[in-house]
């Protein structure tokens, strides 16, 4: 038995010819494993759907009810047999729910790992390292430039802000599914305990969220019909990024735009967006967390995907580990 006939790139996504599965598939399938909510990679419209209890919970949230025929929640931990294969689901540490995805026949493993991260965060299971074979890891800030900060000394920056200018909104860009409550939590652990202001399209899943025990602390929504802008001077206001263009965020007294995302080591595109106070605060793993977590798994084989793969391949072959990139079409993780 051969790596490639356990898991291979079709494009409908990553293929497990035993098992008769795909793992999170970009178009509609029979039997889809998905790793975690976000949209790339959990789509509506599956025969069935095998995931996380909370993964299944967020794609009925945003979906609806009706999107797959059929679901099963896996459990972390739990070996199920599909046909001929074998599949277990272990923490990925991305957002809540997320899991990486171990599939083993004939004592062959290979673990589709989705996105992860091993930086703390208090929304979601920690990443844990799956010994294997083979080991399919993303690659987003795949180069040795990327090394992300501290979270906690990226949200003291956003808390020291608030004290220098106590008459402005801090207006936080984070996407609505993960690094949006992971901002609120944290800022709750760094001791802000004011009532922090939410846009409408993040209200749904901070109440999930909530209803699994994560805790954010009083929310309220920031609408700025039912309050005078001079209420947000010198609150936090959360919001998807996309918002920031629009009429709604301009109400608020002279903000502080800042944004929450890995991408902000990058200067020029902090600039670009013309965000004033930059936080680097990423759910994937940036250089250091790659190579740690390919040493982790002691694997042999590294395929890598969703980025920049020549990088990591280049040195998984310095260090002795075979490695290739696995071109899987259809993937813009849309959690930074
Ligand atoms: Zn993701």
């Amino acid at each position: 038995m051969r790596a490639q006939d356990i898991l291979r790139s079709r494009p409908e996504g990553l293929y497990c010819p035993p098992g008769d599965f795909f793992i999170d598939p970009v178009r509609p399938v029979k039997r889809a494993l998905i790793t975690h909510g976000h949209a790339d990679h959990a789509r509506a419209g599956h025969g069935s759907v095998l995931a996380t209890r909370e993964t299944l919970a967020i794609m009925g949230l945003r979906y609806g009810e009706g999107f797959a025929g059929a679901t099963q929640a896996a459990v972390a931990g739990q070996t199920l047999r599909l046909d001929g294969a074998s599949v277990t689901f272990h923490p990925a540490g991305h957002v809540l729910g997320s899991a990486q995805i171990a599939v083993e026949k004939d004592g062959l493993r290979i673990v589709a790992s989705g996105d992860y991260k091993r930086a703390s965060d208090p929304t979601c299971a920690a990443f844990e390292p799956v010994a294997c074979d083979v080991f399919i890891t993303e690659a987003t800030f795949a180069l040795p430039v990327f090394r992300h900060p501290d979270p906690a000394d990226e949200i003291a920056r956003l808390v020291k802000s608030l004290q220098q200018f106590p008459e402005r909104a801090h207006l936080v860009g984070a996407y609505s599914l993960g690094k949006a409550q992971r901002v609120i939590a944290m800022l709750r652990q760094a001791g802000y305990d004011k009532t922090i202001f939410i846009h409408g399209a993040l209200a749904t899943l901070c109440d999930y969220y909530e209803s699994e025990g994560v805790e954010l602390g009083p929310l309220a929504p920031a609408t700025v019909e039912t309050a005078s802008a001079a209420d947000f001077a010198g609150a936090v206001i959360v919001a998807p990024p996309s918002t920031f263009a629009d009429r709604w965020a301009r109400r608020f007294p002279d903000p502080v735009a800042c944004f929450a995302s890995g991408w902000m080591r990058i200067r020029q595109r902090a600039k670009q967006r013309g965000v004033e106070l930059p936080l680097i605060l990423s759910d994937h793993a940036d250089w250091d967390e790659l190579v740690a977590t390919i040493r982790d798994t002691g694997a042999g084989e590294v395929w890598v995907t969703h980025g920049r793969e020549e990088a990591l391949v280049r040195w998984c072959e310095i260090n002795a580990i075979a490695a290739r990139p696995l071109h899987l079409v259809g993937y813009e993780d849309e959690g930074d």
